[in-house]
């Protein structure tokens, strides 16, 4: 998953100038330290990525073969088991994995819904009046939600966009199943509301002591798909369902109509103790400068009713297949690069948060986290965590790229992918920004399989990311400083993040020291 914050316009104040007077003194650093790069010597790495490779047939193997990968599950440690062994077919100097806990382990059961409905019946000649028609709803569980024991014929409400206004409207909802609407996805605009919306509803629904909350899927065609709302892998407040778009359409016309509507549910899910996941990570050592490294990363679960193929199996694979065009390559390298396949991305960034933290004390040589998180749409540059000092760098660093079309430098904070906890360690990061393509209407959905993979753009990819990452690796000096924790606030100040930040529930945690570069 991914999405980026809404940049909205700095107003001037002293602050703002005195902020980028400092910006332009480190830029001025930067740029002494490091004069653009001998543009022209990744060549033979993007030449050699663009050769015949094996990515094909790895992320079939992952995907096809391997299938949905959730943390605490077989197919997740065969994952793992796929990513050493493809690191070390690809030629890598290291190869290991490290583990770490996520809290609770869960699966569903079988999601069961029927939506029962009154209506009136007239006949010609005698008799009429009041029948019950009932017909299955395709759902399935909310990931991270409670189960829910069967419970029948619960009246139906619905709640509209799930507002402040919407629950007042609907009055006393208490023990009822809350019907929410939602909008199509159709722009990474509305994959930022749909989870900026889902919390705040979840609480009014909690407030409300509904039974369950059922959410009209964001894809038409029955497209069924589910994640998690809950930020860190803790178990959610309610017992919730995702319902076929058709389905909920239909509920919610029954009862506009003012016809009554009842459901049948169970949701048995089971949830169990905290289990272990792994970060896969391979290495290329550097020779100049060998403590010094750049990371390459991509996640390596996926949700599991399609086969993570797009979200983010291609990434994973494009990572392997940038160690094997480097190494193949015979390209000298400056700094050490980590290749990291990170676990639990969809539970909340557990993987890359763990990593972050347990290697906080040598982040100070890294020198640049590139992530990529978006399916096969074209890359059009990368976001830059905020870092305006990196941005003129960053910009010369993408010439070799333009053959690709990418040329974008934009100095947003993201959140939503394993770049994060990085960044907020400090870190100079560059998030892939790519354009929509088919992304978002196969997002965690069952149709997220390897069909939908543009291997030729991939193919774009995996050059464009092995390039970045050499050139990253061989600057005269690492691209940027690791920021101090008063100079991330200021970053985040000055991209104004903070208040999506107090939203997502982060800011408490970096405030009090529980995430993030430490004081
Ligand atoms: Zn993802």
């Amino acid at each position: 998953m991914r999405f980026s914050w809404i940049s909205f316009l700095m107003q001037t104040n002293m602050r703002t100038v005195r902020t980028l007077f400092f910006v332009c003194i480190l830029t001025l650093v930067s740029i002494a330290a490091n004069p653009p790069a001998d543009n022209s010597a990744v060549n033979p790495v993007i030449q050699t990525a663009l050769q015949p490779s094996p990515l094909q047939d790895n992320l079939r193997r992952l995907t096809d073969e391997i299938g949905g990968r959730i943390p605490g599950t077989r197919a997740m440690q065969h994952a793992v088991q796929w990513g050493m062994q493809a690191f070390t077919a690809a030629g890598a100097d290291m190869v290991h994995s490290e583990s770490f806990e996520i809290p609770y382990s869960w699966s569903e059961g079988a999601t069961e819904m029927t939506a029962t409905t009154a209506h009136q019946v007239s006949s010609m000649g005698v008799g009429g009046g009041t029948v019950l028609s009932s017909f299955r709803v395709r759902a399935v569980s909310v990931a991270w939600a409670p189960a829910l024991d069967p419970v029948k014929h619960v009246p139906m409400v619905d709640v509209g966009e799930g507002t402040d206004a919407d629950f007042q409207k609907a009055g006393d909802i208490s023990g009822k199943i809350a019907l929410v609407h939602t909008t199509v996805l159709k722009t990474w605009a509305d994959l930022f509301a749909e989870y900026a919306n889902a919390p705040p509803t979840i609480t009014r629904a909690a407030k409300a002591k509904v039974k369950a909350v059922a959410f009209m899927a964001t894809r038409e065609h029955d497209i069924l798909y589910r994640h998690t709302n809950s930020g860190a892998g803790e178990i959610d407040r309610l017992p919730m369902v995702i319902v076929a778009r058709e389905d909920g359409e239909r509920i919610a016309r029954l009862l506009a109509s003012g016809s009554l509507v009842w459901a049948d549910l169970a949701i048995p899910n089971q949830i169990g103790p905290p289990v272990k996941s792994s970060n896969v990570i391979a290495e290329l050592r550097g020779s100049e400068k060998p403590d010094e490294f750049v990371i390459l990363g991509a996640h390596l679960d996926s949700w599991e009713l399609g086969t993570g193929a797009l979200d983010n199996g291609c990434n994973a694979a494009l990572v392997v297949d940038a160690l094997r065009a480097i190494k193949a390559s015979g390209m000298p390298l400056r700094r050490t690069i980590r290749f990291i396949l990170f676990s639990a991305e969809e539970q909340g960034l557990l993987g890359s948060r763990a990593y972050a933290t347990s290697h906080r004390t040598e982040l100070d040589k890294a020198a640049g986290v590139v992530i990529y998180d978006s399916g096969t749409g074209k890359t059009t540059g990368f976001s830059v965590g905020g870092r305006k000092d990196v941005l003129l760098i960053a910009r010369a660093l993408m010439a070799p790229l333009v053959q690709f079309d990418v040329k974008d430098v934009k100095p947003d904070m993201e959140w939503g992918t394993d770049h994060f906890d990085f960044m907020l360690e400090g870190v100079p990061t560059f998030v892939a920004d790519q354009e929509e393509a088919n992304y978002l209407e196969n997002y965690h959905a069952v149709s997220d399989t390897l069909d939908k993979v543009d291997f030729s753009q991939l193919k774009k990819h995996v050059a464009e990311a092995a390039a970045l990452t050499v050139e990253l690796a061989n600057l005269p000096e690492k691209i940027g400083p690791r920021l101090t924790h008063d100079q991330i606030e200021q970053t985040m100040r000055d991209t104004n993040s903070v208040e999506m930040m107090k939203a997502d529930g982060i800011w408490d945690d970096w405030v009090s020291g529980k995430r993030g570069r430490q004081k």
